[in-house]
């Protein structure tokens, strides 16, 4: 097992997530929106053909943890801290249930707009330096 770099990581999972989300590209218009788990723990939001991933980080203390999608607090256990590098100098940093099914849920189309404008939008940014 060797490490992964980061590119390499992103290439493994950009185009067969890409691929299953969205087919072979021309006339698909299935899912445009959400968040789905891939390999290695990891999330894909989506929202249009943008895709972000979302990498997951160790869990530290016990303190209580906002979710910033569905914006309810829970526990530690109930949440994870996912980190988004839109670029080498842009990270952001996500907490989220780890239920997603529910958090989104909860969510709601709205909520998962503003979160994908959130992110995507500064991946955009960093693309166009
Ligand atoms: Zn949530």
């Amino acid at each position: 097992m060797s490490d992964h770099s980061e590119r390499d990581l992103l290439r493994e999972l950009f185009p067969d997530t890409a691929r299953e989300l969205f087919g072979s590209g021309a006339g698909v218009t299935v899912p445009t929106l959400g968040l789905y788990p891939v390999a290695g723990d990891r999330m894909a939001l989506v929202s249009g053909g943008q895709l972000a991933e979302l990498e997951p980080l160790e869990q530290k203390g016990h303190k209580a943890a906002h979710c910033d999608l569905c914006h309810v607090t829970r526990s530690r256990s109930e949440a994870g801290i996912f980190r988004v590098r839109a670029s080498e100098r842009t990270t952001l940093y996500l907490t989220l249930c780890l239920n997603t099914e529910h958090c989104q849920r909860r969510a709601g189309k709205q909520g998962l707009e503003q979160l994908a404008e959130r992110v995507l939008s500064m991946a955009a940014v960093a693309k166009e330096e």
